[in-house]
């Protein structure tokens, strides 16, 4: 076994019971919580994964409680106990819980779904691999992650938790990247590449970094965030090694924000390593726009700058997370020039079929002839620019 995901079966029975009702405690007093709980290895092996255990540790709504058990064999969830212990159990609604815990709403699907939103299969040179732009490739290991988002757009292949991708099929990933001199930039995903041994990724870090014109590495991830303990000593020494070494780490709320998680940044950003976020924008969890400035800002004060928020992808069962794009645009007008032009990431829509990640923003541009532009700024105030002749 090389991830590392400790949990094979759900608990059952008794032994379910007895579990949920420590990890009941602990996540209702945050004093009772043993050393163990800031152990990523006990957050992975106690992780909630059946209705049985959830319903222990929240009162579910009947829609929860039907999603939970046709997601059963078809969906996979799991939630951190520390995940689980930023749910607002007073607040059905509670932004945490919507993105974690399993609704009815999952089985309702569109006619415009797609089962691969972004036409990732069928940009795949190699298994393992997606090569869309001429200049970048993604690499994709794994098909674990520590928390399983009910938005997924990776849904179709998150969740059966097998080992990392082998050995003869990185190879030839790598060979392909070796041989395609265009690329110098190499995205490393999932499921979650922090999910994986550490000396497991830093074998696939040091392959790729000894390709020449392989210019830089990036990691995208979720770890940091609902999983933020696996952040430690051990991996952040392995990663330095491999600068330039960037990251994306995905983030949905400010209520993510939180000491362990601030704590895990921290480490990371020490070490050197660029991080950038990316935020998936979703109804009902961060659609307005005070919440989305409030995440850029929390963002900023742990060092990650913002970089991406997607519309949300045409994923199957996902209708009831997705706005209109205007709800999008709309925030960005909020953000561009109300506040620092670092705490503004790029809105894009990942293109239906594969046509990458297209941005969409606020005409700023009203009208522009013979070398003169009309703009309006922030404010809605005209200006005009005159070209040179
Ligand atoms: C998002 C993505 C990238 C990286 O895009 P950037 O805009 O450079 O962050 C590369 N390849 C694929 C297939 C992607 O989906
Ligand atoms: S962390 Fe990413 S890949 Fe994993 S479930 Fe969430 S959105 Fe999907």
């Amino acid at each position: 076994m090389d991830g590392l995901s400790v949990t094979a079966e759900p608990p059952s029975g008794s032994t379910a019971r007895k579990l949920s009702s420590g990890i009941a405690e602990y996540i209702e007093y945050p004093d009772s919580r043993p050393d163990s709980w800031y152990d990523w290895r006990w957050q992975l092996k106690n992780r909630i994964t059946s209705l049985e255990v959830i319903r222990d540790l929240i009162p579910l709504t009947r829609r929860e409680e039907e999603g939970i058990k046709r997601a059963q064999g078809r969906l996979a969830m799991a939630i951190t106990p520390y995940f689980f212990s930023l749910i607002d159990r007073q607040d059905q609604k509670c932004p945490i819980r919507k993105q974690a815990v399993p609704r009815l709403e999952e089985f309702t699907l569109s006619s415009c779904e797609l089962v691969d939103p972004c036409g990732e299969d069928s940009h795949s040179p190699v298994p393992g691999l997606v090569h869309r732009y001429p200049d970048r490739a993604l690499l994709i290991v794994n098909d674990s992650c520590a928390m399983y988002c009910r938005y997924c757009t990776r849904r179709r292949m998150v969740g059966a938790e097998h080992p990392p991708m082998p050995s003869d099929r990185f190879e030839d990933a790598y060979k392909y990247i070796k041989s395609k001199k265009t690329i110098r930039d190499v995205l490393i995903s999932g499921g979650d590449p922090l999910m994986m041994k550490t000396e497991h990724l830093e074998g696939y870090l040091r392959k790729l970094r000894s390709i020449p014109h392989l210019e830089m590495i990036r990691l995208g991830t979720r770890v940091p965030v609902t999983l933020p303990m696996r952040v430690d000593e051990e991996l952040v020494t392995m990663l330095r090694k491999y600068h330039p070494l960037y990251m994306s780490i995905h983030f949905s709320h400010p209520k993510e924000i939180t000491p362990e998680v601030t704590k895990a940044c921290g480490m990371l950003a020490d070490a050197g390593i660029p991080l950038g976020s990316q935020t998936v924008l979703l109804r009902g969890i961060n659609d307005r726009p005070t919440v989305m400035k409030k995440l850029m800002h929390e963002l900023l004060k742990i060092r990650v700058r913002p970089y991406y928020i997607y519309q949300c992808d045409m994923a199957m069962g996902t209708g009831h997370f997705r706005t209109p794009v205007s709800v999008g645009i709309n925030i960005m007008e909020e953000l561009r020039g109300h506040t620092t032009g670092y705490a503004v990431p790029t809105f894009v829509i990942d293109a239906p079929g594969g046509g990458g990640k297209i941005p969409v923003t606020p005409t700023y541009l009203i009208s522009q002839a013979k070398g003169r532009m009309t703009l309006r700024n922030y404010e809605n105030k005209i200006y005009n620019y005159v070209e040179p002749d």
